[in-house]
């Protein structure tokens, strides 16, 4: 007796999921996201490194957030690199890999006041939808939830307090001096500040996003709770 194969009934048969994770600057929405992406076997984006190439080939050139006709042609130049597993955690600009300058203390310091340009953020949502597209993605950022992919399948949003994130950021950066560490709580509070006070796309949670909040949660348990946060939306669209 033959048996014809069994359809896969399983969202990820139809490209799987697509999932925004929001949150304010080093909430771990990049590297949470992309370990759970790795686990689910989702493409991820770290929408940030986008923002953060602009900003970094605007200051090597010398642009200023005002000057928009200069600007933003900058966006075009901009490239996102995917891994071996299809995660979109690297980008180019001036022909080369980037990631590691766009991560830089002149970037942090530049970069929002350059993301709060409105043709800016407008050049670069075709792009971020486009890679959506197909879905079994994960795509972190500011406004993903609620401007780029206001229909997508699960939303998250990581918060988590100013002084963890600073405290996480200082352990990435091996900073042990305290005037450092309170430099680096200083800017991520500014940095907070104009992410959520611009008129364009300021960083919101999403009315339907699953808060998941990681003050003394490891990274072990956060990844967890983003994981199952998508499994059980995996299981409803299943059902539905
Ligand atoms: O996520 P990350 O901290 O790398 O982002 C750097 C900056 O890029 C943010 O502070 C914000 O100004 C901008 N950004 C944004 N919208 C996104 C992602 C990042 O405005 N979707």
């Amino acid at each position: 007796m033959t048996t014809s194969p069994k359809p896969d009934p399983s969202p990820r048969a139809a490209g799987g999921l697509v999932v925004a994770v929001d949150g304010p600057s080093s909430s771990g929405k990049s590297t949470v996201g992309a370990e759970a992406a790795r686990r689910l076997r989702y493409r991820f984006c770290d929408t940030g490194l986008l923002y953060r190439a602009v900003a970094w080939l605007a200051l090597e050139r010398g642009i200023a957030p005002a000057d928009v006709p200069a600007l933003l042609p900058l966006a075009a130049e901009v490239v996102l690199v995917a891994d071996a597993r299809g995660r979109l955690r690297h980008v180019e600009a001036d022909g080369r890999d980037v990631t590691h300058e766009v991560r830089g203390a002149d970037v942090d310091r530049a970069v929002s006041d350059y993301s709060k340009v409105p043709e800016l953020r407008a050049a670069l949502v075709p792009r971020q939808r486009d890679l959506a597209g197909e879905g079994g993605i994960i795509m972190a950022g500011r406004d993903i939830g609620t401007v780029i992919l206001p229909d997508a399948d699960v939303k998250i949003y990581l918060s988590a307090s100013a002084e963890e994130r600073a405290r996480r950021r200082a352990v990435q950066r091996g900073t042990v001096d305290e005037t450092e560490a309170d430099r680096i709580l200083d800017e991520l509070r500014r940095r907070d500040s104009i992410d959520s006070s611009r008129e364009t796309a300021p960083l919101r949670i999403a009315s339907d996003a699953v808060v998941i909040r990681t003050d003394g949660n490891s990274f072990e348990q956060t990844v967890g709770a983003v994981v199952q946060a998508i499994r059980a939306a995996e299981g409803a669209a299943r059902v539905r």
